[in-house]
């Protein structure tokens, strides 16, 4: 077996085809006549501008009109004067084509990957394929063609450029291999706009997979299995078609919205850790995102992320999600979470000790600089703002006042923001659940996280291993005091999510609709799972189960119980 990036969801079975690089080689000798050669570079322009015309026009056919966007931007990278521009200035001083194409390529492509930024690094794959298409047109190659290849055939190359994908026929192409690339790479989003299974970053796959072998493609685990016998291929069709089943009931679900079976309405948002996120919520159909956590821009790195970068990241996010909830939760340090480059002191108890909100209002300067940056993304799209860890009143008080200190400086520097920015609170501690109804006062949101309320709760550390059967959220405990919670808000009319893992636990489903949850904050890929899960309960039925339920003085007790409950069985 060969594992691989999970870039593009299912099972594939079927015939390994190679797609073998083209040599691009040409000889580098001046032209004759520098005149002509740019003549016959234009032309070569000319054609690839039609070629990518044609291909654009299939993928919008078979993947969708975002899709095609993605080829029909190379013509417009082609048409930026200062790109086509620097490579005629070469032609017309002697320069062959071939040659100077290469040159401003190779350029841009270092330019793009210096920048460190992950959306102007996908740009140099961008002029990657540009180079090669054109390279072949120069030198009068046919690009490989995909779209003659037979039924059950599993694509596997080095890299599948966009203009490839474009040939690909998802009724003949049933998985796809390549050594480069990862999730967000072009040909991943391509591979699931398509719903071909696709495993990328598989080093060595064009060597050890043969032509015509039968292979296994699982996208979902990211795993390549070749030549396996009748038993596991046996295996894997059944996974395929439970696949296939599955996919089908939670397509009907897309573009709709979060529905009991008796019409009351919830929203279901994501939970993102990098900007980038927000593009994979909104593919998934997310209606928001309930949950950034922002201490993954901190992370891998020498030092603190500035205002600007912060800002930078912030605006991507508020932008790409428009009108929809972007929640930033302000930096979540300590615990298991710790940054080399801050020398925090070692910690007898660090899950007990500085962190999140604790850490921050000890050092205001670094949340005064997350703040500025927040409140400047605000006026970019629905943004809200959330502290973590609160466990006293105080915290929150100290923590909105340096909001507002945030707001002055940026008020007296004009800089705008949006004056109305919702603040809430992660209610994630027993004493912060337990004075929710105080909490609430100043809190325009809470935000259940019952990955440590669950820990907290219980005093139980869910990475110890001789305690991991008592770390559950359906423990009667958790139960009573995420109904305290929600209960506190609804009296105040304040909106309170679930931003904890318990959100996409099926069992927990039919507690938090009779509770009262108003939105659920999930991974990406438990957002169609969450809303058939709420679509199968009507309000009546779940508040009967949630009264049986909250009766219960058991964990196992509970989880028989739902577990029992038709509506709580995964498709
Ligand atoms: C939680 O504690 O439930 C939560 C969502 O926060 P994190 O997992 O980031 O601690
Ligand atoms: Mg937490």
């Amino acid at each position: 077996m060969l594992q691989g990036i999970a870039a593009s969801d299912g099972i594939g079975l079927g015939r390994v085809m190679v797609l073998e690089e083209q040599s691009l080689s040409y000889a580098d000798l001046p032209p004759a006549d520098p005149k002509a050669e740019l003549a016959r570079f234009r032309e070569a322009v000319e054609a690839f501008c039609r070629n990518t015309q044609k291909q654009a026009e299939l993928l919008r056919h078979s993947a969708g009109h975002k899709e095609a966007q993605i080829i029909s931007a190379h013509i417009q990278m082609l048409s930026d004067p200062y790109f086509c521009g620097e490579i005629e200035k070469r032609i017309a001083g002697g320069q062959r084509a071939e040659a100077a194409l290469d040159q401003v390529s190779q350029l841009f492509i270092a330019m793009f990957l210096a920048s460190g930024e992950d959306m102007i690094q996908q740009r140099a794959a961008d002029v990657r394929d540009i180079r090669t298409a054109l390279l072949c047109v120069l030198l009068g190659l046919k690009e490989i063609e995909v779209s003659e290849a037979p039924k059950g055939t599993v694509l596997v190359a080095k890299e599948i450029s966009p203009s490839v994908a474009a040939g690909i026929n998802p009724k003949n192409i049933v998985g796809i291999v390549t050594e480069i690339g990862g999730r967000t790479s072009h040909s991943a989003i391509l591979a699931r706009a398509l719903q071909v299974p696709a495993v990328l970053g598989l080093p060595g796959s064009t060597t050890l997979l043969k032509p015509g072998s039968y292979v296994i493609v699982d996208g979902t685990e990211g795993q390549v299995i070749p030549e396996p016998d009748p038993v596991v291929a046996g295996a894997y069709r059944q996974k395929r078609a439970r696949f296939l089943r599955r996919r089908r009931q939670l397509d009907k679900l897309r573009g709709l919205p979060t529905r009991t079976a008796s019409g009351e309405t919830v929203g279901l948002y994501c939970n993102i850790s990098k900007p980038e996120d927000t593009d994979k919520a909104l593919e998934e159909d997310g209606e928001g995102v309930g949950l950034f956590r922002t201490e993954f821009l901190f992370m891998d790195r020498e030092r603190l992320p500035g205002e600007e970068e912060q800002f930078a990241a912030y605006k991507r996010a508020a932008a790409t999600l428009g009108d929809r909830p972007l929640t930033i939760r302000t930096l979540d340090l300590g615990g298991d979470k710790a940054l080399p480059y801050l020398n925090m002191p070692k910690e007898e108890n660090p899950f007990l000790g500085l962190r999140g909100i604790r850490y921050c209002l000890q050092h205001p300067e670094i949340l005064m600089t997350q703040l500025r940056a927040v409140l400047r993304a605000s006026v970019y799209g629905n943004v809200r703002l959330m502290f973590p860890m609160i466990s006293i009143p105080e915290e929150l008080i100290a923590g909105r006042a340096l909001l507002e200190k945030a707001k002055a400086e940026l008020r007296a520097q004009g800089v705008p923001y949006a004056a109305e920015l919702p603040v809430g609170i992660m209610v994630e501690t027993p004493s912060a659940a337990i004075l929710a109804d105080v909490l609430v006062k100043d809190s325009d949101f809470f935000s259940i996280g019952t990955n440590d309320l669950t820990g907290y709760m219980l005093a139980c550390d869910r990475n110890n291993p001789q305690i991991s059967g008592m770390f559950s959220s359906l423990q009667p405990c958790v139960l009573r005091s995420i109904r305290h919670v929600i209960t506190c808000a609804q009296e105040h009319g304040v909106p309170v999510g679930m931003c904890g893992e318990a959100a996409a636990d099926p069992l927990m489903t039919p507690l938090l609709l009779a509770f009262g949850l108003t939105d659920f904050s999930v991974a990406a890929t438990s957002v169609l799972p969450v809303r058939a899960a709420i679509s199968r309960w009507t309000l009546e039925e779940a508040k009967a189960v949630t009264a049986a339920v909250m009766e219960m003085t058991s964990e196992e007790e509970v989880s028989r119980t739902l577990s029992a409950r038709p509506e709580t069985q995964i498709l």
